[in-house]
């Protein structure tokens, strides 16, 4: 018999330790992984339309199984469902269901799936205690891990959210199987920004003919590394925001529908990585290099003719702008990273309108 390959990575938060496990198959082990983390035997199923029709049934269960008591609510798919109306139509389930303060909540779905159930976790009662199972490449190498949770707005994104860190990540790789191709691909962008801004060996991987366990484990560790050295961004975490400046603007100015989040990430890497060359901190041949990965990965090349001042006043509404300075990361190789925050919107319109969006 084949010995099945568990990957447990350590995290720490500011509430405790847990783990963020690889286990293929491990859908069919919930019950016991969740009974083990959990106060009671109750637990609150949050999934999305899509993900529950294709397993809600394996995770229900395999709570059964493990004796959880497991009641389900759905939300719709899709990131337009990150919303405060989507939270609050939670709320108000949970209150007609009794849910107390010792009942799970465990988030079966993509980032948006773990945001907006973490988000209602971190708040409902002042805080229940959260599982994440993540089933796509985006939230399995980076959104379940960290403890952030957030919902948006119409004037930008993930601009509510509270710190609220899981009990325990569970990825089963094995429900990638059914990802609609586009989404797989859109998560790997934030694989390529965790290999362009802190993983060499990460990097050289993407660039041969990679596994796609591996790619997102070595992300997941990288990430569970940053945010155990640093859970609310005072320094090292703002690394991973690499991309994300333009990336989220360009998110907001397509309404949420247009670009995925990491086909936004994908853009805002490039946008990051000609700034860094057009300023002196990077060198053409390494903005090339993450050029040459991305365009493997898959993502367009040419940047979206969007107005570059529309997007800029979204730059500067992002949370981490400073009195309407976009913070912008850099890199100058892998490792050698900057955060700036102060160019000029003179120096952000060459460099986007010299990608192809419009000065
Ligand atoms: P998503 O949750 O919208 O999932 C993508 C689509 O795939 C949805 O339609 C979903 O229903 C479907 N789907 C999910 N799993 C599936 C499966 N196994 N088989 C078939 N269909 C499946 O999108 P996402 O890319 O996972 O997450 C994006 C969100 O994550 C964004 O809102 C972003 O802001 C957030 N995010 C959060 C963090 C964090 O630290 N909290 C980090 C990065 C991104």
């Amino acid at each position: 018999m084949a010995t099945r390959h568990v990957v447990s990575i350590p995290v720490k938060s500011s509430a405790g330790r847990y783990r963020a496990v690889f286990d293929r198959g491990g859908l069919a082990r919930l019950g016991r992984h969740a009974g083990a983390v959990l106060p009671s035997e109750r637990v609150v199923l949050v999934s999305d339309a899509h993900v529950a029709a294709l397993y809600a049934e394996a995770a229900l269960g395999a709570l059964g199984r493990a004796r959880l008591r497991a009641e389900m609510v759905v939300i719709p798919a899709g990131e337009r469902a990150k919303t405060l109306e989507t939270a609050r139509r939670l709320y108000d389930q949970f209150a007609d269901m009794g849910v107390d303060r010792a009942t799970g909540i465990i988030a079966l779905g993509g980032g948006v799936v773990g945001d907006v159930a973490g988000f209602v976790a971190a708040t409902y009662l002042r805080g229940l205690p959260l599982i994440h199972v993540p089933t796509t490449t985006l939230a399995q190498a980076d959104a379940a891990i960290g403890g952030k949770t957030a919902v948006d707005l119409p004037a930008g994104k993930n601009l509510v959210g509270a710190f609220h860190a899981p009990r325990l990540v569970l990825a089963d790789t094995a429900t990638l199987a059914t990802l609609p191709d586009r989404h797989m691909r859109a998560g790997l962008a934030e694989v390529a920004k965790v290999a362009f801004t802190l993983e060499p060996e990460l990097l050289r991987l993407l660039e041969g003919a990679f596994e796609l366990d591996t790619a997102l484990q070595r992300a997941a560790a990288t990430k569970a590394r940053v945010v155990s050295r640093d859970e609310r961004e005072a320094g090292m975490r703002m690394v991973l925001n690499y991309g994300h400046t333009v990336g989220h603007a360009l998110e907001a100015l397509g309404g949420y529908r247009r670009w995925l989040h990491g086909e936004a990430v994908a853009f805002g890497i490039r946008a990051a990585a000609r700034l860094a060359t057009l300023t002196g901190a990077g060198t053409a041949a390494w903005e090339e290099r993450q050029n040459a990965v991305l365009d493997r990965l898959g993502f367009a090349r040419a940047f979206p003719p969007v107005s570059i001042a529309k997007l800029f006043s979204y730059m500067s509404l992002d949370k981490k702008a400073r009195a309407g300075a976009p913070v912008f990361v850099l890199t100058a190789r892998v490792g050698v990273v900057r955060v700036r925050r102060s160019l000029s919107l003179g120096t952000v319109t060459r460099a986007l309108a010299s990608l192809g969006a419009r000065p």
